[in-house]
Protein backbone atom coordinates (compact mmCIF):
# COMPACT_ATOMS: atom_id res chain seq x y z
CA UNK A 1 0.00 0.00 0.00
CA UNK A 2 1.18 3.58 -0.41
CA UNK A 3 -0.14 6.81 0.88
CA UNK A 4 -0.01 8.82 -2.86
CA UNK A 5 0.90 7.39 -6.21
CA UNK A 6 3.99 10.37 -6.22
CA UNK A 7 6.29 7.82 -4.57
CA UNK A 8 6.37 5.38 -7.17
CA UNK A 9 7.07 7.83 -9.31
CA UNK A 10 10.26 8.80 -8.80
CA UNK A 11 13.03 7.61 -11.36
CA UNK A 12 10.07 6.62 -13.73
CA UNK A 13 10.45 7.84 -17.30
CA UNK A 14 7.24 6.17 -18.98
CA UNK A 15 4.39 4.86 -17.31
CA UNK A 16 1.46 2.79 -19.32
CA UNK A 17 -2.34 2.85 -18.00
CA UNK A 18 -4.33 -0.26 -18.63
CA UNK A 19 -7.49 -1.50 -17.48
CA UNK A 20 -10.17 -4.67 -18.21
CA UNK A 21 -11.59 -6.07 -21.12
CA UNK A 22 -14.98 -4.68 -22.00
CA UNK A 23 -14.54 -1.82 -20.13
CA UNK A 24 -16.93 -0.23 -18.11
CA UNK A 25 -17.65 3.33 -16.81
CA UNK A 26 -14.76 3.10 -13.91
CA UNK A 27 -11.99 1.14 -15.73
CA UNK A 28 -12.57 4.13 -18.66
CA UNK A 29 -13.03 6.78 -16.06
CA UNK A 30 -10.13 5.87 -14.02
CA UNK A 31 -7.85 5.13 -16.58
CA UNK A 32 -8.61 8.40 -18.09
CA UNK A 33 -8.63 9.75 -14.74
CA UNK A 34 -4.93 9.24 -14.46
CA UNK A 35 -3.45 9.35 -17.84
CA UNK A 36 -5.08 12.98 -17.93
CA UNK A 37 -3.65 13.18 -14.07
CA UNK A 38 -0.15 12.04 -15.19
CA UNK A 39 0.10 13.95 -18.51
CA UNK A 40 -0.84 17.48 -16.87
CA UNK A 41 1.07 16.87 -13.98
CA UNK A 42 4.32 15.19 -15.28
CA UNK A 43 4.32 16.12 -18.91
CA UNK A 44 7.79 15.28 -19.69
CA UNK A 45 7.25 11.59 -19.00
CA UNK A 46 5.46 9.32 -21.49
CA UNK A 47 2.33 8.52 -20.49
CA UNK A 48 0.40 5.92 -22.59
CA UNK A 49 -3.27 4.53 -21.68
CA UNK A 50 -4.32 0.99 -23.41
CA UNK A 51 -7.97 0.85 -23.23
CA UNK A 52 -10.34 -1.82 -25.78
CA UNK A 53 -12.70 0.48 -27.63
CA UNK A 54 -14.95 1.94 -25.37
CA UNK A 55 -18.25 2.92 -25.89
CA UNK A 56 -19.50 6.16 -27.70
CA UNK A 57 -21.37 7.51 -24.70
CA UNK A 58 -17.70 8.27 -22.84
CA UNK A 59 -16.86 10.33 -26.26
CA UNK A 60 -16.84 13.64 -23.46
CA UNK A 61 -14.14 12.44 -21.96
CA UNK A 62 -10.92 14.61 -22.61
CA UNK A 63 -8.25 12.54 -24.99
CA UNK A 64 -10.32 9.18 -24.83
CA UNK A 65 -9.68 9.26 -28.49
CA UNK A 66 -5.73 8.71 -27.28
CA UNK A 67 -6.41 5.11 -25.65
CA UNK A 68 -4.70 2.61 -27.62
CA UNK A 69 -6.52 -0.27 -28.63
CA UNK A 70 -3.65 -2.05 -29.60
CA UNK A 71 -0.20 -2.96 -27.87
CA UNK A 72 3.05 -3.81 -29.38
CA UNK A 73 4.63 -6.75 -28.14
CA UNK A 74 7.76 -5.18 -27.89
CA UNK A 75 6.81 -2.52 -25.92
CA UNK A 76 8.84 -1.59 -23.30
CA UNK A 77 7.80 0.63 -19.83
CA UNK A 78 8.95 1.36 -16.24
CA UNK A 79 5.58 1.49 -14.94
CA UNK A 80 2.89 -0.65 -15.53
CA UNK A 81 -0.45 0.79 -13.60
CA UNK A 82 -3.60 -1.64 -13.84
CA UNK A 83 -6.74 -0.11 -12.89
CA UNK A 84 -10.50 -2.04 -11.80
CA UNK A 85 -8.47 -5.08 -13.03
CA UNK A 86 -9.59 -8.03 -10.68
CA UNK A 87 -7.28 -11.43 -11.91
CA UNK A 88 -4.78 -11.29 -14.95
CA UNK A 89 -6.55 -12.99 -17.49
CA UNK A 90 -9.18 -9.57 -17.16
CA UNK A 91 -6.08 -7.37 -17.97
CA UNK A 92 -7.41 -6.01 -21.68
CA UNK A 93 -5.17 -5.17 -24.44
CA UNK A 94 -2.12 -4.35 -22.26
CA UNK A 95 -2.24 -8.11 -20.89
CA UNK A 96 1.82 -8.53 -22.60
CA UNK A 97 3.33 -5.67 -20.57
CA UNK A 98 3.19 -7.01 -17.54
CA UNK A 99 6.00 -9.75 -17.85
CA UNK A 100 8.31 -7.09 -18.95
CA UNK A 101 7.87 -4.01 -17.03
CA UNK A 102 10.31 -2.48 -14.53
CA UNK A 103 7.51 -2.24 -11.48
CA UNK A 104 3.65 -2.48 -11.53
CA UNK A 105 0.68 -0.99 -9.13
CA UNK A 106 -2.58 -2.46 -9.48
CA UNK A 107 -4.93 0.10 -8.19
CA UNK A 108 -8.57 -1.63 -7.07
CA UNK A 109 -11.84 -2.15 -5.41
CA UNK A 110 -12.55 -5.91 -6.04
CA UNK A 111 -12.71 -7.91 -2.98
CA UNK A 112 -11.67 -11.05 -5.24
CA UNK A 113 -8.45 -9.03 -6.14
CA UNK A 114 -5.81 -11.34 -4.43
CA UNK A 115 -2.77 -8.97 -6.05
CA UNK A 116 -2.01 -9.45 -9.18
CA UNK A 117 1.20 -6.83 -9.79
CA UNK A 118 4.38 -5.78 -7.53
CA UNK A 119 2.19 -3.25 -6.09
CA UNK A 120 -1.08 -3.80 -4.79
CA UNK A 121 -3.35 -1.23 -3.50
CA UNK A 122 -6.91 -3.10 -3.03
CA UNK A 123 -9.78 -1.01 -1.00
CA UNK A 124 -12.74 -3.61 -1.20
CA UNK A 125 -14.86 -0.81 0.89
CA UNK A 126 -14.51 1.56 -2.13
CA UNK A 127 -17.33 1.88 -4.60
CA UNK A 128 -15.06 1.78 -7.38
CA UNK A 129 -11.34 1.82 -8.72
CA UNK A 130 -11.81 5.90 -9.59
CA UNK A 131 -12.63 6.72 -5.55
CA UNK A 132 -9.56 4.52 -4.77
CA UNK A 133 -7.32 6.53 -7.42
CA UNK A 134 -8.92 10.05 -6.09
CA UNK A 135 -7.12 9.48 -2.84
CA UNK A 136 -3.19 8.34 -4.13
CA UNK A 137 -3.54 11.47 -6.25
CA UNK A 138 -2.98 15.36 -4.88
CA UNK A 139 -6.30 17.08 -5.07
CA UNK A 140 -4.91 20.62 -6.06
CA UNK A 141 -3.04 18.48 -9.00
CA UNK A 142 -6.69 17.22 -10.34
CA UNK A 143 -8.10 19.41 -13.07
CA UNK A 144 -11.58 19.58 -13.90
CA UNK A 145 -10.60 16.61 -16.96
CA UNK A 146 -9.55 14.57 -14.74
CA UNK A 147 -12.47 15.01 -12.30
CA UNK A 148 -14.54 14.27 -14.92
CA UNK A 149 -12.83 10.97 -15.60
CA UNK A 150 -13.20 10.33 -11.99
CA UNK A 151 -16.70 11.51 -11.24
CA UNK A 152 -17.76 9.30 -14.44
CA UNK A 153 -16.31 6.21 -12.85
CA UNK A 154 -17.79 6.94 -9.13
CA UNK A 155 -21.34 7.11 -10.40
CA UNK A 156 -21.25 4.21 -13.04
CA UNK A 157 -20.03 1.97 -9.87
CA UNK A 158 -22.40 3.31 -7.59
CA UNK A 159 -25.37 3.53 -9.96
CA UNK A 160 -25.45 7.47 -9.21
CA UNK A 161 -24.79 6.66 -5.42
CA UNK A 162 -27.56 4.04 -4.94
CA UNK A 163 -25.55 0.80 -4.50
CA UNK A 164 -24.42 -0.50 -1.26
CA UNK A 165 -20.84 0.54 -2.35
CA UNK A 166 -21.36 3.82 -1.98
CA UNK A 167 -19.90 5.18 1.22
CA UNK A 168 -19.40 8.84 3.14
CA UNK A 169 -16.58 8.83 1.97
CA UNK A 170 -17.43 8.26 -2.00
CA UNK A 171 -19.60 11.34 -1.28
CA UNK A 172 -17.06 13.64 -0.10
CA UNK A 173 -14.82 12.16 -3.15
CA UNK A 174 -17.73 13.29 -5.29
CA UNK A 175 -18.01 16.41 -3.56
CA UNK A 176 -14.41 17.38 -3.99
CA UNK A 177 -14.30 16.41 -7.46
CA UNK A 178 -17.82 18.47 -8.45
CA UNK A 179 -15.89 21.31 -7.33
CA UNK A 180 -13.95 21.05 -9.66
CA UNK A 181 -16.59 21.90 -11.87
CA UNK A 182 -17.85 18.78 -13.75
CA UNK A 183 -21.35 19.10 -15.80
CA UNK A 184 -22.59 16.07 -13.49
CA UNK A 185 -26.29 16.29 -14.69
CA UNK A 186 -24.82 15.73 -18.58
CA UNK A 187 -22.41 13.36 -16.92
CA UNK A 188 -25.20 11.46 -15.93
CA UNK A 189 -27.87 11.65 -18.34
CA UNK A 190 -25.24 10.95 -21.29
CA UNK A 191 -22.92 8.25 -19.91
CA UNK A 192 -24.95 6.35 -17.74
CA UNK A 193 -29.38 7.04 -18.16
CA UNK A 194 -29.54 7.63 -21.91
CA UNK A 195 -30.28 4.50 -23.93
CA UNK A 196 -30.62 4.20 -27.82
CA UNK A 197 -34.13 3.02 -29.14
CA UNK A 198 -32.51 -0.07 -30.37
CA UNK A 199 -30.71 -0.77 -26.56
CA UNK A 200 -34.60 0.11 -25.58
CA UNK A 201 -35.92 -2.80 -27.27
CA UNK A 202 -33.23 -5.15 -26.60
CA UNK A 203 -33.68 -4.28 -22.98
CA UNK A 204 -37.73 -4.40 -23.07
CA UNK A 205 -37.18 -7.93 -24.83
CA UNK A 206 -35.23 -9.80 -22.36
CA UNK A 207 -37.52 -7.93 -19.47
CA UNK A 208 -40.26 -9.42 -21.24
CA UNK A 209 -39.36 -12.93 -21.79
CA UNK A 210 -37.43 -12.99 -18.30
CA UNK A 211 -37.69 -15.92 -16.31
CA UNK A 212 -38.61 -16.20 -12.45
CA UNK A 213 -37.02 -18.77 -10.45
CA UNK A 214 -36.39 -19.87 -6.95
CA UNK A 215 -39.95 -18.84 -5.71
CA UNK A 216 -39.45 -15.78 -7.71
CA UNK A 217 -36.09 -14.57 -5.72
CA UNK A 218 -34.42 -14.95 -8.82
CA UNK A 219 -35.06 -13.65 -11.87
CA UNK A 220 -33.06 -14.49 -15.25
CA UNK A 221 -32.89 -12.92 -18.46
CA UNK A 222 -30.99 -13.92 -21.78
CA UNK A 223 -29.59 -12.51 -24.83
CA UNK A 224 -28.70 -14.88 -27.79
CA UNK A 225 -26.32 -14.32 -30.40
CA UNK A 226 -29.42 -14.44 -32.62
CA UNK A 227 -30.77 -11.61 -31.01
CA UNK A 228 -27.33 -9.28 -31.13
CA UNK A 229 -27.16 -9.94 -34.79
CA UNK A 230 -30.81 -9.33 -35.47
CA UNK A 231 -30.54 -5.98 -33.77
CA UNK A 232 -27.16 -5.26 -34.86
CA UNK A 233 -25.57 -4.30 -31.79
CA UNK A 234 -22.66 -5.41 -29.71
CA UNK A 235 -22.41 -6.97 -25.64
CA UNK A 236 -21.64 -3.03 -24.58
CA UNK A 237 -24.98 -2.45 -26.06
CA UNK A 238 -26.45 -4.61 -22.73
CA UNK A 239 -25.15 -2.80 -20.31
CA UNK A 240 -28.21 -1.68 -17.73
CA UNK A 241 -30.16 -4.81 -18.47
CA UNK A 242 -28.76 -6.46 -15.60
CA UNK A 243 -29.70 -3.50 -13.12
CA UNK A 244 -33.38 -3.57 -14.81
CA UNK A 245 -33.92 -7.20 -13.76
CA UNK A 246 -32.32 -6.90 -10.25
CA UNK A 247 -35.31 -3.69 -9.40
CA UNK A 248 -37.86 -6.41 -9.92
CA UNK A 249 -39.82 -6.94 -6.51
CA UNK A 250 -39.38 -9.22 -4.80
CA UNK A 251 -36.15 -10.36 -6.13
CA UNK A 252 -32.68 -11.10 -4.70
CA UNK A 253 -30.50 -12.20 -7.73
CA UNK A 254 -30.79 -11.37 -11.11
CA UNK A 255 -28.64 -13.30 -13.66
CA UNK A 256 -28.09 -12.08 -16.86
CA UNK A 257 -26.77 -14.53 -19.69
CA UNK A 258 -25.23 -12.89 -23.14
CA UNK A 259 -24.07 -15.52 -25.77
CA UNK A 260 -20.39 -14.66 -26.62
CA UNK A 261 -19.69 -17.63 -28.95
CA UNK A 262 -21.90 -20.52 -29.62
CA UNK A 263 -22.51 -22.40 -25.96
CA UNK A 264 -20.67 -19.91 -24.66
CA UNK A 265 -22.32 -17.55 -22.41
CA UNK A 266 -21.29 -14.37 -20.24
CA UNK A 267 -23.21 -14.29 -16.77
CA UNK A 268 -23.96 -10.77 -14.57
CA UNK A 269 -25.01 -11.22 -11.72
CA UNK A 270 -26.37 -8.32 -9.05
CA UNK A 271 -28.35 -9.04 -5.65
CA UNK A 272 -29.63 -6.96 -3.58
CA UNK A 273 -29.78 -8.78 -0.65
CA UNK A 274 -28.99 -11.57 0.97
CA UNK A 275 -26.75 -13.74 -1.56
CA UNK A 276 -22.94 -12.73 -2.16
CA UNK A 277 -22.79 -13.07 -5.92
CA UNK A 278 -18.60 -12.95 -6.09
CA UNK A 279 -18.88 -16.35 -3.85
CA UNK A 280 -20.68 -17.71 -7.07
CA UNK A 281 -19.51 -16.38 -9.70
CA UNK A 282 -16.01 -17.03 -7.95
CA UNK A 283 -17.07 -21.02 -7.92
CA UNK A 284 -17.11 -21.10 -12.21
CA UNK A 285 -13.73 -18.75 -12.53
CA UNK A 286 -15.33 -15.47 -12.19
CA UNK A 287 -14.92 -12.88 -9.41
CA UNK A 288 -16.14 -9.43 -8.87
CA UNK A 289 -18.02 -7.74 -5.72
CA UNK A 290 -20.89 -8.98 -3.18
CA UNK A 291 -23.55 -7.35 -4.40
CA UNK A 292 -21.90 -7.13 -8.70
CA UNK A 293 -20.30 -10.26 -10.09
CA UNK A 294 -19.69 -11.97 -13.20
CA UNK A 295 -18.12 -15.13 -14.96
CA UNK A 296 -18.20 -16.91 -17.85
CA UNK A 297 -19.48 -20.55 -18.63
CA UNK A 298 -20.23 -23.03 -21.12
CA UNK A 299 -23.19 -25.12 -22.14
CA UNK A 300 -26.90 -24.39 -22.65
CA UNK A 301 -28.91 -21.41 -21.44
CA UNK A 302 -30.38 -24.32 -19.38
CA UNK A 303 -27.49 -26.02 -17.98
CA UNK A 304 -26.03 -22.62 -16.79
CA UNK A 305 -29.17 -21.78 -14.94
CA UNK A 306 -29.08 -24.56 -13.21
CA UNK A 307 -25.63 -25.05 -12.10
CA UNK A 308 -25.85 -21.03 -11.32
CA UNK A 309 -29.00 -21.90 -9.13
CA UNK A 310 -27.66 -24.70 -7.00
CA UNK A 311 -25.11 -22.12 -5.57
CA UNK A 312 -28.04 -19.68 -5.49
CA UNK A 313 -30.29 -21.34 -3.50
CA UNK A 314 -27.71 -22.82 -0.83
CA UNK A 315 -27.51 -19.00 0.57
CA UNK A 316 -31.06 -18.33 0.26
CA UNK A 317 -31.40 -21.33 2.75
CA UNK A 318 -28.68 -20.72 4.51
CA UNK A 319 -26.91 -24.23 3.61
CA UNK A 320 -23.76 -22.27 2.67
P1 LIG B 1 -20.62 -7.05 -14.96
O1 LIG B 1 -21.74 -7.92 -14.56
O2 LIG B 1 -21.00 -5.62 -14.93
O3 LIG B 1 -19.94 -7.48 -16.20
O4 LIG B 1 -19.53 -7.22 -13.83
C1 LIG B 1 -19.83 -7.01 -12.47
C2 LIG B 1 -18.56 -7.12 -11.67
O5 LIG B 1 -18.05 -8.44 -11.72
C3 LIG B 1 -17.46 -6.22 -12.19
O6 LIG B 1 -16.88 -5.59 -11.07
C4 LIG B 1 -16.48 -7.13 -12.85
O7 LIG B 1 -15.18 -6.73 -12.63
C5 LIG B 1 -16.74 -8.47 -12.21
N1 LIG B 1 -16.65 -9.53 -13.23
C6 LIG B 1 -17.50 -9.72 -14.26
N2 LIG B 1 -17.12 -10.78 -15.00
C7 LIG B 1 -16.00 -11.26 -14.41
C8 LIG B 1 -15.11 -12.36 -14.72
O8 LIG B 1 -15.30 -13.11 -15.68
N3 LIG B 1 -14.06 -12.54 -13.88
C9 LIG B 1 -13.83 -11.73 -12.80
N4 LIG B 1 -12.76 -11.97 -12.03
N5 LIG B 1 -14.63 -10.70 -12.50
C10 LIG B 1 -15.70 -10.46 -13.28
MN1 LIG C 1 -14.96 -0.88 -10.75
Amino acid sequence: MMNKLAEVLDQVQSVAIAGHVNPDGDCVGSCMGLYLYLKENYPDMQTDVYLEKTRDVFAYIKDIQEARTECEADAVYDLLVILDVSSTERIGVAAGLLEHVKNSVCIDHHVTNGGICEMNHIFPEASSSSEVLYHLLEDDKISKDCAEALYTGIIHDTGVFEYSCTSPDTMRTAAKLMEKGVPFTEIIESSFKEKTYIQNQIMGRTLTESIMLLDSRCIVGIVRQKELDFYGIEVKDLDGIVNQLRNTKGVDVAVFLYELSPQTFKVSMRSSKNVDVSRIAAVFGGGGHVRAAGCTMQGQPFDVINSLTLYIEKQLTGVE
